[in-house]
């Protein structure tokens, strides 16, 4: 089937029309920025000052927007959040893992450390997509890992220690697409760890991992062991050269650069409340008017755990949804397909905090629009 030829008017078009869920939109003024630092930063070496103090204001700027309590460390290493798991596989996970599983995303730890050799089987509780289980206290493992958003599915979770959790047990909690935009507290949490093409409005191939000092010490006590761990994904060789503001090989400096300016842009603008209500606003924006409408209606049923970061949006089955992102695209609104192994009839919409709540209204007219044009 052929996509039809619909033209959205220019007074309903977004003034950004970027809704990927990652990567995901880059500010304009952080593009800007770069280019004007280029000349001092880019091909230059991130063993010399220059790098390292960007690499420091990544560090502080993550701290203050969480409000990291003293003798936390916020640990950076190549690879995203996916090669965070093989670390947290090898530098992290104790004996045995407790995961949440609630789609895509927050299955794949579970599936590494199933694989490793050296831990026993993982515990794992999962639920049905579009919603999220609940974690109760295991005394058999000394890992808990959650997912804050998970992003295939437009499902968010408050973040608590389970009730009944001892000392020893750690909370490893996948932020990516939460990050910066989901409210959540350190006393709940040991490790926060993400990627910053998301809410950081940056590029990927980065981890960036806020760490307890429970979490520092199990990275250290592990490391002293006799298990063998890959140097590039070791937490302990990771943790020692954050700590001197440097990556263990070379990190994509333009990432760093963009990264510190959202950083700097959101701590500078009210911090993390702000950029959680900015999230809010246009997720208060988007759900309402699928609820209102008559073709279109949230996928996530409890209102409690729909994300505000992460929209998913059902349409009624007249409406083909993939037809309507095509559509969308062609208009130059980009990236609002569902996320493809879901199998759903639904849009997928970013709601991070450097989309513009406005252009998230302008596109639900934009989508009335083109859904009265092609019905
Ligand atoms: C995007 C995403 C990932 C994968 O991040 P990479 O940096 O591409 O490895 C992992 N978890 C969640 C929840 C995500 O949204």
């Amino acid at each position: 089937m052929s996509t039809p030829t619909v033209t959205i008017p220019s007074s309903l078009l977004p003034a950004d029309g970027r809704f990927g869920c990652g990567p995901s939109k880059v500010r304009p003024e952080a593009v800007a920025a770069l280019a004007a630092a280029a000349p001092d930063l880019l091909g230059t070496s991130h063993r010399q000052p220059t790098v390292r103090n960007l690499v420091g204001r990544l560090r502080s700027g993550v701290s203050e927007l969480f409000g990291l309590p003293e003798g936390w460390e916020v640990v950076l290493g190549n690879g995203g959040s996916t090669v965070f798991w093989d670390a947290a596989t090898f530098g992290l996970i104790e004996r045995r893992s407790l995961h949440l599983s609630f789609g895509e995303f927050s299955s794949k730890f579970a599936q590494a450390a199933a694989a490793a050799p050296f831990l026993d089987d993982p515990a794992v509780i999962s639920a049905p997509t579009g919603t999220h289980p609940t974690v109760t206290a295991d005394p058999t493992v000394d890992l808990y890992a959650l997912t804050h958003n998970e992003t295939s599915t437009g499902v968010a979770m408050t973040l608590q220690r389970p009730a009944g959790a001892t000392a020893g047990q750690l909370v490893a909690v996948d932020a990516t697409s939460a990050a910066g935009g989901l409210r959540w507290s350190p006393a709940e949490v040991d490790v926060y760890y993400f990627a910053p093409q998301k809410c950081l409005a940056s590029d990927g191939g980065l981890f960036i991992a806020c760490c307890s000092p429970a979490a520092v010490q199990r990275i250290e006590r592990i490391a002293a062991s006799d298990r063998w761990i890959p140097a590039s994904i070791d937490l302990k060789i990771a943790l020692d050269n954050s700590k001197l503001d440097q990556t263990n090989n070379t990190p994509a400096l333009a990432t760093v650069f963009l990264a510190v300016h959202q950083l700097d842009w959101m701590n500078a603008n009210g911090g993390l409340e702000w950029a959680a209500s900015r999230c809010d606003r246009s997720a208060d924006t988007i759900y309402r008017w699928a609820e209102a409408s008559d073709y279109a209606s949230p996928y996530v049923a409890d209102p409690a755990q729909r994300s505000h970061v992460v929209a998913t949006i059902d349409l009624d089955e007249r409406i083909d949804a993939t037809t309507v992102s095509k559509v969308l695209r062609a208009n130059g609104v980009v990236d609002t397909e569902s996320y493809r192994k879901l199998g759903r009839n639904q849009l997928r919409i970013a709601l991070f905090p450097a989309i513009d709540p406005e252009d998230v209204a302008a596109l639900c007219a934009c989508v009335d629009h083109v859904v009265g044009a092609i019905a």
